[in-house]
């Protein structure tokens, strides 16, 4: 049963859910936690790319979010997807 609850195969672990007697609404949700907590970091990875392709289509690429400063290029070359400019990333950490 716990073997089938790790599995990552999800028919697997639907089944062990449906013999644990956890209903189709539970499983749901807890399948969607799950799937949230695993992909999270890809999930904002996603979001910033995504803003990013918006930035690229209003001609504000490479702009800081925060300050409208250009965000540098070194910062560019190793994050194409970067949304703050190097002051306001480190302000943002500290
Ligand atoms: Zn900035």
């Amino acid at each position: 049963m716990l073997q089938l609850l790790n599995s990552d195969n999800l028919s697997d672990k639907q089944t062990a859910l449906q013999l644990l007697g956890i209903n189709n609404d539970e499983q749901l949700e807890l399948l969607e936690k799950e799937f949230h907590s695993r992909f999270e970091d890809k999930i904002e990875l996603l979001e910033k790319i995504e803003a990013s392709i918006s930035q690229i289509e209003i001609g504000l690429y490479g702009t800081c979010a925060k300050c409208d400063e250009n965000i540098e290029q070194s910062i560019l070359n190793q994050h194409p997807y970067a949304q703050y400019c190097q002051s306001c990333q480190s302000e943002d950490t500290h």
